[in-house]
């Protein structure tokens, strides 16, 4: 598997490509939008890591012209941003899925397993559990078809389980992935309870089998049974 990293920062780059070497993927680094883009149209890859800040042609701008070109090699964006307003522009300039720096090294081996997994942006639009929907590109949730209203905070809670659903998460991951906090603390697990508890009142609602389960002693896991 190819993977072609797009940054201009050397050491971030490097340090990528080191970890990805690592997990016996093969990477090569572009230090330029006109480098990466010269690249990709050139070489054959398997996945593209695109830096949304770039000097010069940043990463919104390489990727529209990629997929004007007709590349179709899944592209994960890296970006500073975490709007709304953002994450929707980089999703409508083709990419097939975003992480927010900084990001744990793991998340984004799981999002590239998963890319390289459904090959196919349709799905990666999309994920979900039993009768439980999430479209990423629309940020609407449904369960049953019946649509479920959640703040932004519930909704990053929930895509983070749907993305690792069937396994366990702890609360110390939950409050370093989802709420960026690195220092474990009482009073941010006591958050994360809440944001548990009124998630499931939201999900878990009027009998539906339950899908969020509680791990005692440990944290959540997110399926059909209990893990
Ligand atoms: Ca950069």
């Amino acid at each position: 598997m190819r993977i072609l990293i797009v940054e201009d920062e050397q050491k971030v780059a490097g340090a990528l490509q080191e970890g990805l070497e690592g997990e016996h993927y093969e990477a090569a680094i572009a230090e330029t939008g006109e480098d990466a883009f010269f690249r990709a149209s050139a070489e054959r890859f398997d996945l593209i890591l695109l830096d949304v800040m770039l000097p010069g042609r940043d990463g919104l701008e390489v990727l529209r012209t990629l997929r004007e070109q007709g590349v179709q090699t899944p592209v994960l964006l890296l970006t500073a941003r975490d709007t709304l307003e953002d994450r929707v522009l980089g999703l409508d300039s083709g990419a097939d899925d975003y992480l927010v720096k900084p990001f744990a090294f793991e998340e984004l081996l799981a999002r590239i397993r998963a890319l390289l997994r459904r090959g196919r942006i349709d799905d990666a639009l999309s994920l979900g559990v039993s009768d439980l929907h999430m479209d990423l590109l629309t940020r609407k949730v449904d369960r049953a078809g019946q649509p479920v209203d959640l703040t932004t905070r519930e909704f990053e809670l929930l895509e983070y389980l749907l993305r690792r659903q069937g396994r366990t998460v702890s609360r110390e991951t939950l409050a370093r992935d989802v709420w960026k906090v690195t220092e474990r603390a009482t009073p941010i697990d006591n958050v994360i309870d809440v944001h548990i508890a009124r998630l499931r009142r939201k999900i878990d609602a009027g009998g539906a089998p339950r899908l969020i389960h509680t791990v005692r002693g440990v944290g959540f896991a997110l399926g059909e049974t209990a893990p």
